[in-house]
């Protein structure tokens, strides 16, 4: 158990009204959680402290060499008032998983948990309760040490902040166009694609402006080897339905294992849909989508659940997907998921924990 600091601030700011479209990543609320580490005496100092810029060094190794990683989940206020975090075992997990990666030092599940749900607990006034939105959770470490050599560093920031969020698609699941790379490329295997930090997201801004020029919402990454395989979209796993079948890229050590994902391959089995994880080419696709065997395509990511994708460009050929709309395993997924968050569907596999 963290024996937590509570610092309240003197400052509350206002908390936005049901009109306010809570932009995503723009406000956010009173108080954050900051943790420090060092070596030889772990982490130590927990305290939810109020939001404020903080002071590094601008030799801070973090803003020299990328060593961090960071996480992304939600908490939701269900209809008869009470508040929910979906999976966030697996958020723990994974954030261990990227922190032994980049040699930061790991921090203890029961820890890291007690931490998100104490701040969640003290800014609960901030958790919007209009359909769709939610409370962003943003938990980050960075690497402190006022050092230019190269190597892991000794000293660490743990913080977490969080936003409150408005409904992705406030008109409905609305169907994106997908643009597929062939130039760029995110990750590699045996680099650090399987990693959540920072490094993966500007390795990827070139290629997203270009889809953007061109008219496209999101870039849907193949693998760095061969470019011919499917691997992910930018922060969204990718699906496909081919002839009744639910077909995902395995995860191969440059995707990002995604619990979004993870909860789309557990809820088609339990309703008996085939599921496979494996190798998905391009050209299985072309061939998928030029037969109509390609039934649906959809993103899952926290942040937009469940986002189908309608069209797909793939250098100069457009892949059509369905009739445009949204495909019925794509609105089911979207509709458990986000009726289990809620507390309106039964929540049978035990996936939320209650801040209470
Ligand atoms: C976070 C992320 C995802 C989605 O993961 P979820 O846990 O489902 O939100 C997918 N791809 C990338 C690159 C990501 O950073």
């Amino acid at each position: 158990m963290l024996d937590i600091k509570f610092i309240k601030t003197d400052n509350p700011k206002p908390i936005p009204g049901p009109e306010n479209p809570l932009v995503f990543g723009t406000i956010f609320t009173d108080h954050m959680f900051v943790m420090d580490y060092t070596e030889g005496k772990g982490w130590h100092d927990p305290r939810i402290e109020p939001y404020a810029p903080i002071s590094l060094e601008p030799s801070a190794m973090v803003f020299h060499y990328g060593q961090e990683m960071f996480e992304g989940l939600k908490a939701y206020k269900t209809d008869d008032g009470r508040i929910l975090m979906f999976r966030p075992d697996k958020n723990i997990e994974r954030a261990n998983n990227s922190n032994r990666r980049l040699m930061i030092p790991e921090i203890q599940a029961e820890d890291f948990l007690q931490a998100m749900k104490e701040l969640v607990r003290a800014e609960q006034a901030w958790i919007p309760a209009k359909e769709g939105t939610s409370l962003y959770i943003r938990p980050f470490v960075i690497a402190t040490d006022p050092f230019l050599g190269v190597r892991p560093s000794y000293t660490y920031k743990f913080m977490i902040i969080l936003s409150p969020v408005g409904a992705y698609y406030p008109e409905g699941l609305d169907p994106v166009k997908i643009w597929i790379e062939d130039e760029y490329v995110r990750a590699v295997r045996g680099g650090i694609g399987e990693a959540k930090t920072g490094g993966n997201y500007a390795a990827s801004l070139a290629a997203q402006m270009k889809a953007h020029e061109e008219g496209y919402s999101q870039v849907l990454w193949l693998d760095g080897v061969e470019r011919k395989y499917i691997e992910e979209v930018g922060a969204m796993n990718i699906f496909f339905k081919i002839d009744g079948t639910v077909v995902t890229p395995q995860l191969n050590g440059s995707i990002l294992p995604g619990v979004t994902r993870r909860t789309c391959v557990e809820l088609c089995k339990s309703w008996g849909i085939p599921v496979e994880e494996r190798k998905v080419s391009v050209e299985e696709l072309e061939k998928a989508a030029r037969t109509g065997a390609l039934e649906e395509v959809w993103g899952s990511g926290t942040a937009a659940v469940i986002s189908p994708v309608g069209h797909l460009r793939y250098e100069d050929e457009v892949f059509q997907i369905g009739d445009g709309g949204i495909g019925e395993l794509s609105q089911r997924l979207y509709d458990t998921v986000t009726g289990i968050q809620l507390g309106r569907v039964e929540d049978t596999f035990g996936w939320t924990v209650e801040v209470k």
